[in-house]
């Protein structure tokens, strides 16, 4: 590892919202609440809940205010809205909320079909949002979209990245996510593009958001490992991408990135035996298998009940 790679990582479980949300039907609201509170069961910190988003364009996420209000807040825990603009902001600080995280699209053409707006605009609004959020007490992060790669306009120049965040980091968000939205990012682009904005923001922390794709989720996370990252997100059970376009896929299972990051000396915190415990259970709810390894591997070495 290299001098920069952290000891430490935190590990930011997104299934609830990233991995729910294509699922064809929807899942109950009590089901939703069952896997956020075995999440923060297992030692997980930080927690993507749900997006306030329009539910028309996305239903899995229609009941968000009432996950939100089932859920037996824990001291120390963030429950993460995902927001796309202030309409959103102001409905995920309503429900309680007690980080939100923003995102803005590294291109135009994405942006525009993601949010309905230019980057330009979607940047202004996070200033605005972030600075409400700063009045409001609730931590805001944001995250660049689409960082590595984007599926309308093709390769996104890390240029392009390092002048968002430059101008999001005016916003003085909590932290900085670079996203592999359609993962097609290779781990030395990774190491590229987190040093290129560690350069320009200086002492921002860096969280990063990986899709296995192309399998290369786990190679990309070790190399943000490596190049000084602070946060990865993941999902239990890699779930995520949409069962009807045979190309979309998860994000990084949790479980799979905990058994490396553990392995490697690199704490979280966070209990794996739990987590694959919940991935399995995750099958049961969604009827199907899910992509991570661990869940059909196991821990290694055997946990001591098994033993
Ligand atoms: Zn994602």
């Amino acid at each position: 590892m290299s001098q920069t790679a952290q000891r430490q990582i935190e590990i930011v479980e997104v299934g609830p919202r990233d991995g729910l949300q294509n699922e064809p039907t929807l899942l109950p609201t009590a089901t939703k609440v069952a896997f956020i509170e075995r999440a923060v069961a297992a030692g997980l910190k930080r927690i993507e809940v749900t997006s306030f988003v329009n539910p028309k364009k996305v239903p899995q996420m229609a009941d968000a205010e009432d996950v939100l209000k089932a859920l037996q807040r824990r001291e120390g825990v963030y429950y993460v809205g995902l927001v796309l603009n202030r309409k959103g902001f102001d409905r995920a600080v309503a429900a309680g909320c007690n980080e939100i995280g923003m995102a803005v699209v590294a291109s135009d053409t994405f942006n525009q079909r993601n949010q309905g707006a230019t980057t330009d605009e979607s940047i202004a609004a996070w200033l605005d949002i972030a600075k409400s959020a700063h009045v409001a007490g609730v931590r805001p992060q944001v995250t660049i979209s689409a960082a590595f790669g984007c599926p309308f306009e093709g390769e996104v120049a890390a240029e392009r990245v390092v002048e968002i965040a430059t101008r999001v980091a005016e916003g003085r968000p909590y932290e900085i996510a670079l996203a592999d939205t359609i993962g097609v990012g290779v781990p030395s682009q990774v190491t590229d593009l987190l040093g290129r904005v560690r350069e320009a923001v200086p002492g921002m922390r860096l969280r990063c958001h990986f899709h296995n794709t192309r399998n290369t989720g786990i190679a990309n996370a070790y190399a943000a490992v490596a190049a000084g990252a602070t946060a990865l997100d993941a999902s239990i059970g890699g779930i995520g991408g949409c069962p009807f376009a045979p190309a979309a896929t998860g994000n990084i299972p949790t479980e799979d990135l905990l058994y490396m990051l553990e392995r490697m000396g690199v704490s979280t915190g966070v209990d794996l035996d739990a987590l694959i415990d919940t991935g399995r259970w995750l099958q049961d709810q969604l009827g199907r298998n899910v992509p991570g390894l661990l869940v059909k591997a196991g821990n290694f070495p055997r946990p001591r009940a098994a033993a």
